[in-house]
């Protein structure tokens, strides 16, 4: 950290926050300026508030040069990590990996229907949610456990993968057998008590965006996770709410490149909660792949105008087969392979 001195500070004022600093544990080396003195603090904690010193008299600025975090950092691993799911399937490799399904499993032909259309069309796991988070009570809930039973006899049925949320605690535990990968929705990536759990297990997690979260706040609690010893986070930008109405969120593209460059951790872009909007969400799948994106989790229904959720988002099964062909011609121009 760099403690920038005002202009006018006393000897005493630097001397007393010089005394801050290494109580808080840090060597300090001083730089008189002829206009100004620095005070760089040096050592190996992380957990500290710049603000506790910028509050300090005398002080003009304070700089953090660490990270916040340890773990979801590149100096953690050199090296991307590669999330291995059951069927060979990996998130973070060459490969951009597809995640295709419906908003929420509303019935068995509906689910069994959807894996069908998405296995064929090259995706490589199966997404529905069974317990929904929706913005009213009155809106469907979601079937539940029984709605994840379903979930995984389609997506056995067609060699597929599943994903699907998890909104608290208490549904880790019967949710382990029917899942590959745990979704964290946005409205849950600050649910601290929830993310420490999913670090005590070993099934891949794959974490949205919080809808007003900053990447920093996004790093942060995905350690919560790792620091519970689960390795396997996995991002997801689903967009976030910005002063624009026209689309449903505002799609972050830029984040996929600098959680890139800050983390060693994959990071998927969901273009369908993104938007909102069925006819955007290829143009923005595009786009997510070209920045580098390693997964896509998509919105797909067999019959999006009645879908029991987020049918405007969904896309029509040829729509989505559409995009996947477009997807294989934009993939090896930015040196990565698509099923
Ligand atoms: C979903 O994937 O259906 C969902 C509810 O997503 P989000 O948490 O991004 O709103
Ligand atoms: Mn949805």
């Amino acid at each position: 950290m760099i403690v920038a001195m005002l202009e006018h500070a006393s000897e005493d004022q630097i001397q007393d926050v010089t005394d801050h600093l290494m109580r808080m544990g840090f060597a300090v080396h001083r730089t008189t300026g002829a206009r100004q003195s620095v005070l760089a603090a040096v050592g190996k904690r992380i957990d500290f508030d710049t603000r506790d010193l910028e509050v300090l008299s005398g002080v003009e600025k304070v700089h953090r040069i660490s990270a916040p975090y340890k773990l979801v950092g590149r100096q953690f691993r050199g090296h991307d990590t590669v999330v291995k799911l059951g069927n060979g399937t990996e998130i973070g490799g060459k490969e951009v990996v597809v995640m295709a399904g419906p908003c929420s499993v509303e019935s068995r032909e509906q689910i069994f229907l959807s894996a069908e259309q998405v296995a064929k069309a090259g995706a490589k796991v199966l997404r529905g949610g069974a317990f929904k988070p929706r913005s009213s009570p009155y809106s469907f809930q979601g079937m539940g456990l029984d709605g994840l039973k379903l979930l995984r006899e389609a997506a056995d049925a067609h060699g597929l993968m599943v994903i699907s949320e998890v909104m608290e605690i208490s549904q880790i535990e019967p949710m382990l057998p029917y899942i590959d990968i745990f979704q964290v929705g946005a409205r849950n990536m600050q649910n601290f008590n929830l993310l420490r759990e999913l670090g005590k297990i070993r099934k891949p997690v794959l974490m949205k965006r919080g809808i007003a979260a900053t990447i920093e706040e996004m790093l942060l609690s995905a350690e919560y996770i790792m620091s519970g010893g689960n390795y396997d986070v996995i991002f997801c930008e689903r967009g976030i709410r910005t002063f624009e109405t026209y689309t449903r969120n505002t799609l972050d593209i830029s984040a996929i490149p600098i959680v890139h460059k800050l983390s060693h951790l994959p990071i998927t872009s969901d273009p369908s909660h993104g938007t909102g909007l069925r006819d955007k969400v290829a143009p923005m799948a595009c786009a997510s792949v070209a920045a580098g994106a390693d997964a896509l989790l998509l919105e797909v229904h067999p019959d999006p105008d009645h879908a029991l959720s987020d049918g405007a988002q969904s896309m029509f099964p040829q729509q989505f087969a559409e995009l996947m062909n477009q997807l294989r011609m934009i993939a090896p121009a930015v040196g990565r392979s698509i099923g």
